[in-house]
């Protein structure tokens, strides 16, 4: 753990994650400057709160806003910045010109775990990948903790990791997007786990080369001693050079034969580690469903029998999870149609995925919103297949229609509002309602949780 008391650090960017950094080095004596390019009428009330309190207790924290000033960039002797401010941005250029050492709040997290002559480093286990973060870290964090581990998730999930330290931990389960790793140069987690990757968050990384060097960052200053469990069924994945020991994982049976790996067999979900294989349950055990979730579960197996679980107990937490809101989440049955909320599904691969999680049984599927204006080509098949209706609503309504009728679908229906959408599907009784949208929510919603939390109460609604 370094030594704060006078040094002088910059914080770039007020968001949860800055907030908790300067709370973290004003306590131990640092000097600290928080910067943020938005006036002050434009940041979050609750954190301009927290932020009031530091400023004005005994600690020395300064704050300014609407722009970046020459001194937050000069003066520091490091900078701790918000991954939301891009490599090319004019600030991080001008700290970088003056030599200035730039690191997100995991490295900083991790440099402070790292342990001394009277304590162990703390073990991480970072996750990353384009699709499923959230949901794998929250899958381990529950294993563990139902467990009994003191385990709890953070990171770009919404809880900044430097706000967990003084709680002793036993694990952190750190999920990292490119953005962070970017500022992360030594970042080595014990146990690293990465998912997948789509060309995604390209502009900010400047091109795809780079957006995938984040993330082998992470695996390349591991030590001996930690893992890199892998996903083998995505090729930019399986061809990452780890310095730690590898742990592969795949639903399609690609590692069965490997001394240390998870995988699926014959509907199973299978792990070989410690000379021995084992088998965790049955897929009709879990309650999240589809293939992407399959993959989600052998990460979080590989994870829980690295961080030191026996089956069993994996089997306990890996069995009564429950999908996190807004991502294939059920919501009741009524008049025998199950209804499912996948709001959190924005683009057209996302709600392929949602639809094939429905094998046996076709669904009618509420999509369209604000346009992302992307091919809908592969959509249309995948609706061909998987669908008995689709109901539209929004501004894509239009061109979704069009492509859907041009692709030989005509169980095609726009309707004007969420709630008619609602009740049409209901109506139908043609399979489990599902809402997947493919587009946005701005068009008639605030985000994408408040578009969910709409067609959970509309649901509701039909039952009273
Ligand atoms: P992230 O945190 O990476 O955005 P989430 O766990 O919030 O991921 O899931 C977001 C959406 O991504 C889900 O609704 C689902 O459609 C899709 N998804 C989840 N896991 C995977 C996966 N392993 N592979 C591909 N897509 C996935």
């Amino acid at each position: 753990m370094a030594e704060w008391k006078n040094r002088r650090v910059s914080i770039l960017g007020v968001g949860r994650s800055g907030v908790a950094t300067a709370a973290y080095l004003a306590a131990r004596g640092a000097q600290v400057l928080v910067s943020e390019s938005q006036p002050k009428e434009k940041v979050k009330p609750d954190l301009l709160a927290s932020l009031e309190k530091l400023t004005s207790g005994k600690t020395s924290v300064e704050c300014e806003f609407g722009g970046h000033t020459e001194r937050a960039v000069s003066w520091p002797e490091i900078i701790i910045t918000s991954p939301g401010i891009p490599p090319r941005a004019d600030v991080i250029v001008r700290a970088r010109s003056l030599r200035k050492e730039v690191i997100s709040d995991v490295e900083l997290a991790y440099r402070e775990t790292r342990g001394d002559a009277d304590t162990k480093p703390l073990p991480i286990i970072a996750i990353t990948g384009t699709n499923g973060k959230s949901t794998t870290t929250s899958l381990i964090s529950y294993i563990l903790e139902f467990a009994g581990r003191n385990a709890p998730a953070c990171g770009n999930i919404g809880v900044p990791v430097l706000s967990l330290l003084d709680g002793k931990p036993d694990f952190l389960v750190m999920e990292v997007s490119s953005y962070q790793l970017e500022y992360a140069p030594t970042f080595a987690p014990h146990i690293g786990v990465w998912l997948n990757l789509t060309p995604d968050h390209v502009d900010w990384h400047g091109n795809l080369d780079a957006y995938i060097e984040a993330k082998r960052s992470m695996f390349k200053h591991q030590s001996l001693s930690d893992y890199a469990v892998l996903n083998m069924d995505d090729s930019v994945v399986a061809s990452t050079i780890n310095a730690g020991e590898f742990f592969p994982f795949s639903v399609l049976g690609e590692c069965e034969r490997a001394i240390q790996s998870a995988y699926m067999q014959d509907g199973f979900f299978c792990a070989n580690f410690g000379s021995r294989s084992r088998v965790v349950c049955h897929e009709s055990e879990v309650k999240i469903i589809g293939k992407h979730n399959q993959e989600n579960c052998l990460a979080a197996i590989s994870a829980a029998l690295l961080a030191g679980l026996s089956e069993k107990e994996i089997k306990a937490g890996l069995t009564t999870f429950t999908a996190l809101e807004h991502r294939l989440e059920y919501v009741a049955t009524i008049d025998g149609v199950p209804y499912y909320n996948d709001s959190k599904a924005t683009n057209t691969d996302s709600t392929i995925k949602a639809l094939e999680s429905f094998p046996n049984n076709k669904v009618v599927l509420i999509a369209g919103g604000k346009d992302k204006g992307t091919s809908l080509n592969e959509l249309v098949q995948v609706v061909k297949r998987y669908a008995s209706g689709v109901i539209l609503i929004g501004e894509a309504r239009e061109r979704f229609e069009r492509a859907l009728r041009n692709g030989g679908f005509n169980d095609v229906y726009p309707v004007a509002t969420l709630e008619e959408a609602v009740n049409l599907g209901g109506k139908l009784k043609k399979g489990p309602v599902l809402l997947s949208p493919a587009c946005a929510s701005f068009d008639m919603f605030k985000d994408f949780e408040d578009r969910g939390r709409a067609f959970k109460e509309l649901v509701h609604s039909r039952t009273r």
